[in-house]
């Protein structure tokens, strides 16, 4: 089962999910604004070998499982799909390094696209940036 990036990344795109994924599976409309694609980036669901690595890089906690995506988000699982048919309009996501976002803007992000603010946000920018200070000393 194939990893979504639901509408959560829009405009976030800081590609730290582009870093980490194996198989460069992760692309980006070729245009800002393809048309029927918002500006975030897309798993190619057969290329995907749902290894789950870009889960916890993904700083705005917007990628799941495809069977994890919560109700509210469910309509990205087709929309990730859709990039196969249109593919020559796509990408593959090159990484550029952003500053990490707050916890406040991860909630926020959350609320506007009608996710519970309070669950999971702050734990969860907590939690990428233990990943990201791991990585980061790694990559030292
Ligand atoms: S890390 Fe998250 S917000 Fe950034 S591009 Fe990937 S899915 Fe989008
Ligand atoms: S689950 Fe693994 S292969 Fe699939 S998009 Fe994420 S990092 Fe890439």
């Amino acid at each position: 089962m194939p990893y979504t990036i639901t509408r959560l990344c829009i405009d976030c795109v800081d590609t730290g999910c582009v870093r980490i994924c194996p198989v460069d599976c992760i692309y980006q409309p070729t245009q800002p604004g393809c048309e029927g694609f918002p500006n975030q980036l897309y798993v190619d669901p057969v290329e995907c070998i749902d290894c789950g690595a870009c889960e916890p890089e993904c700083p705005w906690g917007a990628i799941f499982p495809e069977q994890a995506v919560p109700p509210a988000l469910c309509e990205d699982i087709a929309l990730n799909h859709a990039l196969r048919e249109d593919k020559a309009r796509f990408r593959i996501a090159s990484y550029q390094s952003r500053a990490l976002p707050a916890p406040e803007a991860v909630a926020a992000n959350r609320a506007k696209w009608g996710l519970d603010s309070r669950q999971s946000s702050a734990p969860m920018a907590e939690q990428f940036r233990h990943a990201a200070s791991k990585r980061d000393g790694f990559e030292g």
